[in-house]
């Protein structure tokens, strides 16, 4: 009929605005690799940050000892606790917890939320059993992931730049969040140290590095999405303090903030940014990170309701709601494996409260999710690229035979496999077969967790 031919016509322009054809890529990986060299050369040189972490030394498999690590930065925050017993021994006894954050304080009040962390904290360590407990007079240290852009100000301060995946809270901003934590924790005689304050990625990069050497790099794929890569500290034009003995620093790019001419926007991106509550910011997060890929789906089957009456004659009012489609049942509808479709039919019906679609509407409904998933897979792979190219890594050099290992992680990258083997692909395609032996993707389980509490041991007070 004409009003599915309607809805095929808005399909077809939305998957053409989307195209990440291999030329397009490259042109990302490019603008991604300037972008790098401009963010490194000054402070706000670059739409990238490039910010400074103070960690010049990755874990190298000695650390030693009890060790706390905090993980802020999505939806749920968690805790952990693991025994370090160095090269023979490993990371030990791990023990975890997870805490959603109730959504009435991830935009109210900076105390409130800090509380609320401690709290969390103090509950963790007055259930542990006696063994764990600290010699009297020392310390508990802890590692600080705290996932948002942070202008460190050494390797346990940092004052926050602003807030991203659906935080929002006014009073935190300028305001170091290591001394926020600590008062909290003051507040209620919860006796621990933040020994070191880093983000998911940089976690990631020192869990990923603790198991394998040649990892240079970590990228997250979940709720938000964030790259984080060693650099020569020689690079670093900004850099005006003392070179590192390592010659190396680890730099937090903040890619999720990366925009370029070259990225495929299209009008549901433009209008997802302009009613979000960071217009104009993180416009590479807002294409590729799970908080968001459902909500463009949603878009698009909600102009193709209004335009050509895709879900019958009325609009579905749920389809009006914005965040109600979640990328994890995007997902599920695009790994729908049965004849009819039905986990689409079940999905549309259970949270747009559309009944009886057909075949052809729910075949539609997976194109679109089809579309979504792989314009922000590819342009990941390109993200990726562009690391790899600015530390020279992107190309074989004669008689080299060196590994490059980028340590992922994040919901999105681990759970929408979909997602995840497009980015693979898109990526060997990119670098060409030869190339492409020398680099490995690998999924760092928990690597942030993991990672912070190696870094907190590395820059324990007691060492
Ligand atoms: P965070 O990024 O919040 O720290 P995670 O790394 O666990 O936490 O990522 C959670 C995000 O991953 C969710 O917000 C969601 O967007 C995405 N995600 C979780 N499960 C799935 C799934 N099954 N399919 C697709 N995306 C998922
Ligand atoms: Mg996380």
């Amino acid at each position: 009929s004409g009003k599915c031919a309607r809805a095929v016509a808005i399909l077809k322009e939305f998957e053409e605005k989307c195209g990440t054809p291999i030329g397009k890529l490259k042109q990302v990986a490019d603008a991604m690799d300037v972008e790098m060299h401009a963010g490194l050369a000054s402070e706000g040189g670059s739409k990238l940050k490039m910010l400074i972490s103070y960690v010049d030394n990755l874990p190298t498999g000695d650390e030693k000892g009890l060790f706390y690590a905090l993980d802020l930065g999505g939806t749920n925050f968690r805790v952990l606790r693991v025994q370090l017993g160095g090269k023979e021994k490993g990371v030990a006894h791990p023990e975890f917890n997870e805490v959603s954050i109730p959504p009435h304080l991830m935009t109210g009040s900076s105390e409130a939320l800090f509380d609320f962390i401690a709290a969390a904290l103090a509950k963790f360590v007055d259930s542990e059993p006696e063994g764990f407990h600290p010699p009297p007079g020392r310390q508990r240290e802890l590692g600080f992931t705290f996932s948002f852009p942070v202008r460190q100000t050494s390797i346990a301060s940092g004052t926050l730049i602003k807030w991203t995946k659906g935080f929002s809270i006014e009073d935190a901003v300028g305001e170091d969040v290591v001394r926020e934590l600590t008062k909290s924790m003051e507040k209620i005689g919860l006796d621990m140290r933040v020994a070191a304050l880093v983000n998911d990625t940089i976690g990631t990069l020192a869990g990923g590095r603790f198991h394998n050497p040649d990892v240079i790099a970590a990228v997250i794929l979940g709720t938000g999405t964030n790259a984080a890569y060693v650099e020569r500290a020689q690079a670093i034009p900004k850099w005006h303090g003392p070179l590192p003995k390592s010659g190396e620093m680890v730099i937090n790019m903040e890619w999720g903030n990366f925009r370029s001419s070259h990225l495929p926007l299209t009008e549901y991106d433009q209008a997802l940014d302009a009613e979000s509550l960071n217009p104009g910011e993180q416009i590479f997060e807002k294409i590729i990170s799970g908080m968001y890929l459902g909500e463009i789906v949603r878009r698009v089957l909600l102009k193709m309701a209004e335009e050509a009456e895709f879900f019958g004659d009325t609009v579905p009012p749920k389809l009006k709601i914005p965040f109600i489609l979640r990328t994890p049942d995007m997902s599920a509808m695009h790994h729908d494996a049965s004849s009819d479709l039905k986990v689409v039919g079940n999905k549309l019906r259970d949270i747009l409260e559309v009944s009886n679609t057909s075949l052809k509407t729910r075949k539609i409904v997976v194109q679109v999710c089809d579309i979504v998933s792989t314009r922000g897979a590819r342009l990941s792979a390109a993200g990726i690229l562009g690391i790899l190219k600015k530390i020279g890594r992107d190309t074989v050099k004669v008689g080299e035979k060196q590994k490059s290992v980028i340590a992922l992680d994040g919901g999105l990258f681990e759970h929408y496999a979909e997602f995840r083997s497009c980015l693979e692909s898109t990526m060997k395609e990119l670098l060409g077969n030869e190339a492409a032996e020398t680099i490995v993707i690998e999924h760092s389980n928990d690597g942030s967790g993991i990672g912070a509490a190696l870094l907190a041991a590395s820059h324990s007070q007691y060492l």
